[in-house]
């Protein structure tokens, strides 16, 4: 698959970027411990969830320490929003007291600015998903820097938050969308677990999919703009409390690691 070319771009500037541990763990849980120092300096302050291993502690309602290191933790992710039904889904996710991350589009921010603060001010975690969700690859470097650069801004002038990790439409990126993104203080979170929301379409069988890709530490790529993907997530969310899971922002999973600018994470893994 093309896909896996952007991947291993990614990964090899994520090698760059980080401490060679992250290297190896091809089946996308990264494990083991990190050693060496992550350097470069984490900038912005944290997008409305966590920093530490006290993943959780959030200025949301029921916060609740959560360990990714002693329980078994998942990431669930939202791409393309804010839209019609992140309301939905906001209320189903403060019933489960879970707090996950959006990605969220520069453009749909400005059309839906009360929704992108009520995502902040509910404790979740919010990244960049572009301003028009181009492939960042195919641009020249100002426009990169434009689409990473206004979404960041519109993000904070609204929720009063500054982003410190962006999503590369499609998963594309490569060395230079890493440089740039380094550049502007933000981390590149990829996935290892695609819902395939976008063409499955049907409430069933996305609840299906992501449930059977459900393991310890994935990354879960979905999208809220779809109704079927906020209609399957109180069978997807009662499921994972079954099986013991702790649904997380996508950080908490690094257990107190910080990303450095331009890191990719996670790496190595595609589903
Ligand atoms: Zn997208």
């Amino acid at each position: 698959m093309r896909r896996w070319i952007p991947i291993m771009i990614a990964a090899m500037v994520a090698l760059a970027a980080a401490p060679p541990a992250t290297a190896g763990t091809a089946s996308g849980t990264v494990t083991g411990t990190v050693t060496g120092t992550v350097t470069g300096t984490v900038t912005g302050t944290a997008s409305g969830t966590t920093r530490g291993a006290a993943a959780g502690t959030t200025t949301g309602t029921a916060s609740k320490a959560v360990d990714c290191a002693r329980v078994k933790c998942i990431a669930l992710t939202f791409d393309d929003g804010p839209g019609r039904y992140t309301g939905k889904l906001l209320d189903l996710l403060r019933r489960h007291r879970t707090k996950v991350t959006f990605f969220l589009i520069g453009e749909r921010v400005e059309k839906y600015p009360a929704i992108a603060r009520k995502i902040a001010r509910e404790g979740h975690q919010i990244g960049v998903h572009t301003f028009t969700h181009p492939h960042l690859p195919t641009l020249l470097d100002d426009q990169i820097r434009d689409e990473l650069g206004r979404t960041k801004d519109v993000i904070r002038k609204v929720t009063g938050k500054e982003p410190d990790l962006m999503r590369p439409p499609y998963g594309d990126t490569d060395e230079r969308v890493g440089a740039i993104a380094a550049e502007l203080g933000m981390s590149q979170i990829l996935w290892n677990a695609s819902s395939r929301d976008w063409e499955l379409r049907d409430t069933d069988a996305i609840a299906r999919r992501v449930l059977s890709l459900a393991k310890r530490d994935r990354v879960v790529l979905m999208h809220d703009i779809w109704p079927q993907t906020v209609a399957a997530m109180p069978r997807i969310l009662k499921t994972l409390e079954k099986r013991g899971y702790h649904v997380v922002p996508v950080t908490s999973l690094l257990r107190g690691r910080h990303l450095a600018p331009g890191e990719v994470y996670p790496v190595g893994g595609w589903n």
